[in-house]
């Protein structure tokens, strides 16, 4: 690679962000710091950073607000949320704004790393999503709505393949229902009721992609986190 990948981070505690700092750096990536709200902001609308690393409680301006201000310039910026653990409405904040991921405190290394790598992978493919999501047993054509699974071949609405797209762009981690309403179904906000229709969506994609859709294998339920899907090995 001719040149580094630069990393924005906005976090105004220090142990955290000389912390992320040190870590960005040891994995080959060049580093800018931001402590407050207002030089994240200024740093980030000059547009020349790969991805930036936000916190959301910043004096001066916060997260949220920097996320909207740079979707108003930028919308394909690469924006990780730093979030307070167990904190849905600010993962649901976040998302809504436009932040492409999140990460929530305290975090592992080797979790902020995949999220990063992952988050910069999907903005390189651009929007543009995988053509063909592989499966154990099942090969589905995303552009089609069509696939072949255990009991032949299948086809899918536009909203499923949807919901089959953004887990497959996310495999190193379950994604919780809220998520998936704010990105796939595109609500502002979760309500019971509409959790219940990512489960009832859940289960008919099971009775397609599944050889049993009662042990599911390929879209797994990480209990009190979300659904996963896992994906066959290259
Ligand atoms: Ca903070």
């Amino acid at each position: 690679m001719d040149r580094k990948l630069h990393i924005l981070v906005v976090e105004d505690e220090a142990a955290i962000r000389e912390g992320l700092a040190d870590v960005l750096v040891y994995h080959g990536y060049a580093v800018e710091l931001a402590d407050t709200g207002t030089e994240g902001l200024a740093k980030a609308l000059t547009g020349k950073y790969d991805l930036v690393l936000l916190d959301i409680m910043l004096p001066g301006i916060d997260g949220f607000r920097i996320c909207d201000r740079i979707r108003e310039q930028d919308r394909e910026q690469p924006i990780i949320m730093l979030t307070a653990r167990s904190s849905d409405e600010d993962i649901v904040e976040g998302l809504k704004l436009g932040a492409d991921d999140y990460v929530a405190k305290p975090f592992s290394v080797q979790q902020l790393v995949l999220r990063i790598e992952a988050v910069l992978r999907r903005s390189r493919a651009g929007l543009e999503r995988t053509r063909t999501i592989l499966l154990e047993g099942v090969s589905i054509d995303t552009e089609n709505l069509s696939g072949l699974g255990p009991a032949g071949d299948l086809t899918f609405t536009r909203r499923e393949i949807e919901i089959l797209a953004y887990l497959a762009s996310h495999p190193d981690r379950p994604v919780p229902r809220d998520e998936l309403l704010v990105k796939v179904w595109g609500y502002a906000r979760n309500l019971d009721i509409e959790t219940r229709t990512v489960d009832i969506h859940i289960a008919k994609l099971r009775r397609k992609i599944e050889a049993d859709p009662a042990e599911p294998r390929n879209l797994v339920t990480v209990r009190g986190a979300g659904y996963r899907l896992q994906l066959a090995e290259p």
